[in-house]
């Protein structure tokens, strides 16, 4: 049990009988108190609890403002908020409700009350949190390449999509690299299938560790890789290309010592006359790479030529 609570409430009888309660329940290893919202608040900031107790009447900062602020910040929407209200106020109770409270307790209560809705919210809360977890991995899966674990194809054109838009506004440049292994068939036929998917692999690491934070690398295919960089021109990412296919061309393999490979590369760039479109942008980088490859591989070739 490493559960806390922060209870927000002004009469301090009140919060000491609150603290008797939770401590005798053996809820929470910690309880956070505080004596007006904005001081809730700064202590959920600083510390957040899995669960809020908050009284809605309060001076200077109340529980209805309390709840404006937690709804503020994305942080600590998900924190479960229980407002205590006196009998009488059947509004602010609703109005509690709509800004967010998960619930309310009407004072004077129970204490038995009190442990039971905590204990409600609190395995809401944590089936939320699965929930959002076994999400974000989804997510995660959805757009993960499973050999490489670059990003896949999928995720590659949101990224185009998202950068392109955004270098026509911003009149940014933007580059896309399209790599491809040279003569990659060879390489299974020799060392077999098992052994490929490990250039790859590697092949993939080696590209996204010569990148920036930022920049997206994702495998589009077989043996051919794209890499998206943003805020750069043709010639800086010309530069950038020079360096993986030199360094594609010096990775060694410890289970195979006589493999070596090569890779050919394409650029294109926005914004850049005749790229209008997305498309326009990866058939030209694909062309360039088209043109990598008649002209002998292990190069770089750029659009536009010349
Ligand atoms: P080029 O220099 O013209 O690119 O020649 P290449 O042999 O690399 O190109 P080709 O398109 O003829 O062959 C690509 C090969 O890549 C064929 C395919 O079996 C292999 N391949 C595609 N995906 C994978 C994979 O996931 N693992 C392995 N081991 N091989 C793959
Ligand atoms: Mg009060
Ligand atoms: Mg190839
Ligand atoms: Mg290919």
């Amino acid at each position: 049990m490493d559960r806390s609570i922060l209870v927000i409430e002004d009469r301090p009888s009140a919060r000491q009988q609150i603290h008797a309660i939770l401590k005798s329940s053996r809820l929470f290893s910690r309880i956070d108190e505080a004596d007006d919202g904005l001081k809730g608040f700064k202590l959920l900031l600083e510390n957040p609890a899995d669960i809020v107790l908050c009284d809605l009447e309060m001076p200077k900062l109340d529980g209805l403002k309390f709840l404006c602020l937690v709804n503020s910040r994305k942080e600590l929407r998900d924190i479960p908020v229980i407002i205590l209200t006196g009998n009488e106020d059947e509004r602010t109770k609703i109005k509690g409700l709509e800004q967010g409270a998960s619930d309310y307790l009407t004072k004077p209560f129970e204490p038995r009350e009190l442990i039971a809705r905590l204990n409600i919210h609190l395995k809401i809360k944590v089936l939320q949190d699965e929930l959002k977890k076994s999400n974000e991995l989804l997510r995660e899966l959805s757009i993960t390449d499973s050999l490489t674990r670059l990003y896949n194809r999928r995720y590659l054109m949101e990224c185009l999509n998202r950068e392109f838009s955004r270098s026509c506004r911003g009149k940014t440049s933007m580059s896309l690299l399209m790599a491809d292994v040279d003569h990659f068939k060879e390489i299974n036929d020799t060392y077999g299938h098992p052994q490929g998917d490990r250039v790859l692999t590697a092949l993939a690491a080696e590209l996204r560790s010569h990148l920036r934070s930022y920049d997206i690398a994702a495998r589009f295919g077989g043996e051919e890789f794209a890499m998206v960089l943003p805020d750069t021109g043709p010639a800086e990412a010309a530069e950038i290309a020079e360096r993986l296919r030199r360094a594609a061309g010096e990775m060694t393999f410890s289970g195979a010592p006589a493999l070596s490979m090569t890779v050919s590369l394409g650029i294109s760039a926005a914004p850049l006359q005749g790229i209008d479109t997305v498309e326009d942008l990866i058939r030209e980088a694909d062309r360039a790479l088209y043109r990598a490859k008649r002209e002998g591989r292990n190069r770089v070739c750029t659009f536009p030529e010349g």
